[in-house]
């Protein structure tokens, strides 16, 4: 049975935890400690009451989210906030949060693993942010509408639903470039263009996204903030469970986006 220590020492040693940029309330790395041992993990993509009170509920001891505590920013302990730091308390649950250095990691990644469920091979980095790619990048020659039909399956899997801008059914795309969560966006857009992709695919975006897309040529898959990121957080739980043989969950709460 390793310590809380053991598996956070590994955890940010695997995931470069400290040495990759992200935003502040990101806070990746321990968020919150416990007392002891772990047996049991439960992972998931927000840290939420639900997945606190799921934690436990599976006896877990280790909460790893891609979303952590503090996402909110600096905000009262009260209410739910209180509710669920006392829950997480009362049962000895610690809570650990990798968010960039998550999205980006080579083998458990969100971005590479949903290029592998894709069946796409990244060739190349996507989406600068300080120091890193965030994303991933590549090519293909594979109809548009199969991507689509893959990137819908996984939504499906978390109860979302595929979005596209239109394209016609005999499109190809031939580069592509992956942005899991919230990847549509202008900056985005131009990267994208700049790097000659016809085809993005990320989780989420706002509508004016889509119009630019159109403008460029660009088609955009958006899969589902949500279900984009259930892939990493899965992976880290599969992997501490082959090397530390504790028990790992993923806690299911999809947001609806
Ligand atoms: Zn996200």
């Amino acid at each position: 049975m390793p310590s809380l220590t053991t598996l956070v020492d590994f955890l940010d040693t695997t995931l470069n935890i400290h040495g990759i940029p992200d935003y502040p309330n990101a806070v990746n790395g321990l968020e919150l400690e416990n007392l002891g041992d772990v047996t049991r993990v439960a992972t998931a993509v927000d840290f939420s009451s639900a997945t606190a009170e799921g934690a436990v509920g599976q006896g877990a001891q280790l909460l790893i989210v891609h979303h952590g505590m503090f996402w909110s920013g600096v905000q009262p302990i009260t209410a739910h906030r209180h509710r669920r730091l006392r829950t997480l308390i009362n049962n000895d649950v610690a809570v650990y949060s990798a968010h960039l250095p998550l999205d980006m990691h080579p083998d458990l990644g969100n971005n590479v693993l949903l290029a592998r469920r894709l069946g796409l091979q990244p060739s190349g980095g996507f989406l600068r942010y300080q120091t890193i790619d965030v994303g991933v990048s590549g090519e293909c020659d594979i109809p548009t509408r199969l991507l689509a039909e893959r990137a819908g399956d996984l939504a499906a899997e978390f109860r979302g639903t595929l979005v596209t801008t239109p394209f016609a059914s005999d499109r190809r795309t031939r580069r592509w470039g992956i942005c899991t969560g919230a990847g549509a966006d202008s900056r985005s857009l131009e990267e994208a263009a700049q790097k000659g992709i016809d085809t993005l695919i990320v989780g989420e975006g706002p509508h004016h996204s889509a119009v630019q897309a159109r403008e460029m040529d660009i088609v955009v898959l958006y899969a589902g903030h949500y279900a984009t990121e259930t892939l990493g957080v899965r992976a880290l739980g599969t992997l501490l469970t082959e090397r530390f043989g504790v028990t790992s969950t993923f806690i299911d709460v999809p947001s609806g986006l």
